[in-house]
This record gives C-alpha cells, structure tokens and sequence, in this order.
C-alpha cells in the first residue's frame, strides 16, 4: 500500500468527493414505471451521492425498513416518489439493487409538511 492511498484512507474524504463528483455526471435516467432490477452506474449513483438517480433532488434519500443486508430508500423529494431496495451502504458498494416503485403513503405526506413547514 501506497502511503498516500493509507493517508487517504485514514482521512476518509478525497475519494468519495472525487465519486460525487463523477456521479453527477451521470445522464438522464427515467424513472421506470414497475419495480425492475437498477443497473450498476444507477445504485453506483445511490451509493456514492445518497441521492435519487431520476429526479437527484437536494432533499437525498431516507432510511426506510430494513430486511438482513439490505435496506429500503425513499427518494426524499415527495413529488418523484421512489423507492429502492440496496444492499446496505454500510457493506460497501454492491451493485445489486432495484427500484421498487413507490414510497408509503406516510412517508409522502411527512415530507410534504416537513418541506412546507422548511425543515427540508
Ligand atoms: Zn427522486
């Protein structure tokens, strides 16, 4: 190991600022209409901006339940309303993901008061 990359590694910031900034870069992604396995460069935009790949909204993505490795995201902008199904972040990147339609009803309502009242 390259004692810049172990440098790096204990200051944890260079690499994930250089793969934000790759992620935004990323085209245009519509929304599918039914659930559908995500391909790599989509949860690979999950994973590293913690952002929507179809609409990539300031609001980011919320914690939804969690089922063994993996872990349900809500898209954090109430008008897009997606979810997703991905292997917990926490494990690393692992392109193995899908889009799983819309996210409960609940969760659009609490973060349309929430975006109305301005705590975004
Ligand atoms: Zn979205």
């Amino acid at each position: 190991m390259q004692i810049g990359n172990y440098l790096r590694g204990l200051l944890g910031y260079s690499k994930a600022q250089y793969a934000i900034k790759l992620a935004e870069v990323f085209k245009d992604w519509q929304r599918p209409a039914a659930s559908c396995d995500l391909p790599e460069d989509q949860l690979r935009y999950i994973h590293d901006a913690s952002k929507c790949p179809y609409c990539k909204s300031k609001y980011g993505l919320y914690e939804g339940p969690r089922g063994g490795a993996s872990i349900n995201l809500f898209c954090g902008n109430p008008d897009c309303d997606s979810r997703f199904n991905v292997v917990d972040p926490s494990f690393g990147f692992v392109g193995i993901g899908q889009f799983t339609g819309r996210c409960p009803e609940d969760f659009i309502e609490h973060r349309r008061k929430e975006i109305a009242d301005g705590m975004v």
